[in-house]
């Protein structure tokens, strides 16, 4: 089968790889119908985190049951599935405790052998582990496209305005508007937020965030602290979440926040700390939260979002390439020329 494989940094190439076959009665194959490439896919394309050559990528996923394990019994052949970016087992203390993303025997697809050593869903096939705990069907109506990003990226976004305990009526900011961050003003928003405030340097970041019905802060033209103050009447917001990753954008996450606000940071960041400004933090009593997305637990609820309509993670989509294009896809999208680039076995 054709596959995008890892051959060295800043090298993907689109290969024939042998098709994955059930190792375990647990297992199930998929047959890829979409996916994607992902910011945290180019930490493997920079060599940041290792693969071996002729590793496969990828781990965004929505694909069709082709074969599976005698265990498998709630998913059949033909049923239409989205997958976690990461497995988990299901049964482990974490898992039991509705933890999955803290999972003992977490793997994530296509993310080399610190995190696993699974096979990438970049490829025409997948071999999904402990299937029915890491696949959802996708509900009727709702295309492979829609139903891709409840996978990994809205999920993650979703879950930190879950984190930042958003209710009915608050006003939100939201710093970063990539793809994470629009995905999170419009989860705010179908939470019930009143008002987003979507902060970026970039105009055309803003604007598609303008477009899903945020206030927009370009923050190469203004203070996003004065005019998130402006708007807010000198008090700042209920809650931010951060979807930048880094120490700059951390402190002015504590800057936008009321006193007795909530911070849920969501960016990925290399940078190992950063200087917690414990005085501001104490005194106007902020709650600061971070951490990996529990996918498992908030998927079904996005789901619903999305066949709903509340939310329409498809907007960030800029590139839909064919699986054999990937190369040329990892370039438009390492070099910020593509928002979300979708490939597509053919
Ligand atoms: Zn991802
Ligand atoms: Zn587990």
């Amino acid at each position: 089968m054709k596959a995008v494989t890892f051959q060295d940094i800043g090298q993907m190439r689109v290969t024939d790889v042998p098709e994955p076959s059930l190792e375990l009665p647990s297992d199930a194959i998929v047959k890829v119908t979409c996916c994607a490439i992902c910011g945290s896919d180019l930490h493997l394309y920079h060599g940041d985190i290792p693969m071996m050559p002729g590793d496969t990528c990828g781990h965004e996923f929505t694909g069709v049951i082709v074969d599976s394990g005698s265990q498998v019994t709630g998913l059949k052949r033909g049923d239409r599935v989205v997958g976690t970016f990461h497995t988990a087992c299901g049964a482990c203390r974490a898992c039991r405790r509705g933890e999955f993303h803290l999972c003992d025997s977490s793997a994530v697809y296509g993310y080399g052998p610190i995190y696993g050593n699974l096979g990438g869903t970049q490829a025409e096939y997948a071999r999904i582990p402990m299937a029915e705990v890491n696949l959802r069907l996708i509900p009727d109506g709702l295309g492979d496209e829609q139903a891709l990003f409840a996978g990994d990226i809205l999920t993650t976004a979703y879950g930190a305005v879950k984190n930042a305990g958003v209710v009915k009526g608050d006003t939100v900011a939201v710093i970063g508007c990539g793809p994470v961050g629009i995905m999170a003003v419009q989860s705010a928003l179908a939470c019930g937020a009143a008002r987003v405030l979507a902060i970026d340097l970039v105009l055309q970041r803003v604007q598609l965030a303008v477009s899903v019905g945020a206030i927009g802060v370009d923050s190469s033209q203004t203070d996003a602290v004065g005019a998130v103050m402006r708007l807010t009447d000198g008090e700042g917001v209920d809650a931010v979440i951060e979807a930048v990753g880094g120490p700059r954008t951390l402190l002015l996450a504590f800057e936008l926040v009321r006193p007795g606000g909530r911070i849920a940071a969501v960016g990925i960041t290399a940078v190992q700390s950063f200087e917690y400004p414990l005085t501001q933090a104490l005194t106007k009593d902020v709650t600061f939260r971070m951490g990996l997305a529990n996918i498992h637990r908030d998927i079904d609820e996005v789901l619903q979002l999305i066949a709903s309509g509340a939310i329409n993670p498809s907007i960030v989509i800029s590139h839909r390439l064919a699986l054999e294009e990937a190369v040329l896809g990892y370039e438009l999208f390492d070099s910020r020329v593509a928002s979300k680039v979708l490939l597509i076995p053919q």
